[in-house]
């Protein structure tokens, strides 16, 4: 089975997380720099689906993927996301 989309079919993906999370970082509120990012990795077996992305900005980004670097528990970093995800998502 093919896991990774082609680019545009990326790309559209891309864009529908960027639009359900209201163009902002989901960690800062930022509205600059925005990047989307995957919370379970593609190397651990992330699959390019929108509840697996979120959109953080570019600050947040690299603290994201530091943290994961620095074994923090991913609840701590990535579940604190996720319940700001359900806030912004309910609106
Ligand atoms: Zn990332
Ligand atoms: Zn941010």
């Amino acid at each position: 089975m093919k896991d990774r989309l082609d680019p545009k079919a990326y790309a559209r993906l891309r864009d529908q997380v960027l639009r359900r999370d209201a163009w902002r970082c989901q960690w800062c509120g930022s509205l600059h720099g925005l990047e989307v990012h995957h919370l379970e990795h593609r190397s651990q077996g992330g699959r390019d689906l929108q509840e697996n992305l979120i959109c953080l900005c570019h600050r947040c980004h690299k603290s994201a993927h530091s943290a994961r670097r620095i074994g923090f528990e991913k609840q701590d970093v990535i579940g604190n996301a996720r319940s700001r995800h359900k806030y912004f998502s309910e609106e």
